[in-house]
């Protein structure tokens, strides 16, 4: 597919396509933005049906990255990378040593960490090739390791901000929340939903996660078709994006959309469809930084684990804000964000990337 006509290329600063013959590494970097630092985002190990899909996530991804960043206030870009998953090369040492080549060879304008089919020991190979990678495994009491304990923090205070804005409600007690996908952020999240009270439904196309969820926790499990249109209170995405169309969204339940799955909205319309039922939607890019609120943390260096969860409490303001703005001026809190993100971008004076 044609890049700069693709109906997502939203002048990306620049791609680069990564081919390693030792290893059958096949992966795409795209950096959106460097205008408030260098560009920063996660990177994606994922079996794509086709490379117009890897295009089209990593193209969706790195800007997404740009807004959260921002919105976040942090001194980061955005950016993002995807891996194309296949047979012919599998994980390995090798396999992310090459990825951390690439990630070197863009000589800083691209800082790299985990995202869904990575973790904290796949960056570990990333770091023997490049200083350009965080979210490695936790040194001491300082910020970092994996980020997804923190998102999910950030995505259970959202959930809380968006009840008492929607359901009139401090607690979750009694609560009904489905959650998609129980993976690294998702089991984190059903815990803290868990204790402060929440009944919980869930549903995983991965059979080890949803056992471990089973094992611990109290669940309802329904088949993953069924989640998102499950009779409860509150939605929270947590496995991929694209979920939230013109033909799921007339047949869910839930009054709130809350999780930490990245570009939940298959279309910014889709946010106006959401509004226009009357379904409170928090924007995904702000209410799931709190991971790279700790990868930013642990990059810059200097920071308590105290002082990230402070930075990461402050995601429930933010999504407070967006609410009170999309209700007096009748417009969707997708949009609301997405002017606040441009804007924060626009008004920048540009950064050194060191
Ligand atoms: P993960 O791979 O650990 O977990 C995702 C889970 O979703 C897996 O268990 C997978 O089997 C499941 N899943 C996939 N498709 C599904 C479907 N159709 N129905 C039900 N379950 C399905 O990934 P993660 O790190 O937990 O991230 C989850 C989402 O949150 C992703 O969209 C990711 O980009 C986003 N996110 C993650 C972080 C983080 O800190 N890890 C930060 C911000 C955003």
């Amino acid at each position: 597919m044609a890049v700069f006509d693709h109906p997502d290329f939203d002048q990306h600063e620049s791609l680069h396509y990564i081919q390693d013959a030792a290893t059958g590494l096949r992966a795409i970097i795209a950096i959106h933005s460097t205008a408030l630092g260098p560009a920063a985002g996660g990177c994606r190990r994922w079996q794509y049906v086709n490379d117009d899909d890897a295009l089209t996530d990593v193209l969706r991804l790195a800007r997404g990255m740009t807004y959260k960043n921002a919105v976040a206030g942090l001194k980061f870009g955005g950016g993002k990378s995807v891996i194309l998953a296949s047979d012919a090369a599998p994980k390995s040492e090798t396999l992310f040593r090459a990825f951390g080549r690439a990630v070197e060879s863009l000589g800083g304008r691209y800082v790299t960490a985990e995202d869904v089919g990575c973790s904290v020991d796949d960056m570990r190979y990333v770091k023997m090739e490049t200083d350009f990678v965080s979210g490695l495994p936790k040194d001491g009491a300082g910020a970092g390791g994996d980020p997804s304990p923190l998102t999910a923090l950030g995505v259970f205070l959202g959930i809380k901000a968006a009840a008492k804005t929607r359901l009139g409600t401090d607690s979750l007690n009694g609560v009904r929340i489905a959650v998609q996908g129980v993976g690294h952020v998702g089991l984190h999240l059903c815990r803290l939903l868990r204790d402060d009270g929440a009944e919980l439904t869930v549903a995983d196309v991965n059979g080890d996660n949803l056992r471990l969820a089973r094992d611990e926790l109290p669940v309802t499990e329904v088949p993953p078709a069924e989640l998102l249109f499950s009779d409860v209170d509150v939605l929270a995405p947590c496995a991929l994006g694209n979920i939230l169309t013109s033909v799921t969204i007339p047949k869910l339940k839930a009054k709130i959309v809350a999780g930490a799955a990245n570009n939940q909205l298959a279309d910014e319309s889709d946010g106006a469809r959401l509004a226009d039922r009357d379904i409170l939607y928090a924007p995904d890019y702000v209410i799931n930084a709190g991971g790279i609120i700790n990868v930013a943390h642990e990059y810059y260096g200097n920071s308590s684990e105290e002082q990230v969860r402070a930075e990461v409490g402050k995601i429930p303001q933010r999504l407070e804000a967006i609410f009170v703005e999309a209700k007096d001026t009748s417009r969707p809190t997708n949009l609301i964000a997405d002017e606040l993100a441009r804007h924060l971008v626009g008004n920048s004076q540009g950064v050194e990337l060191t």
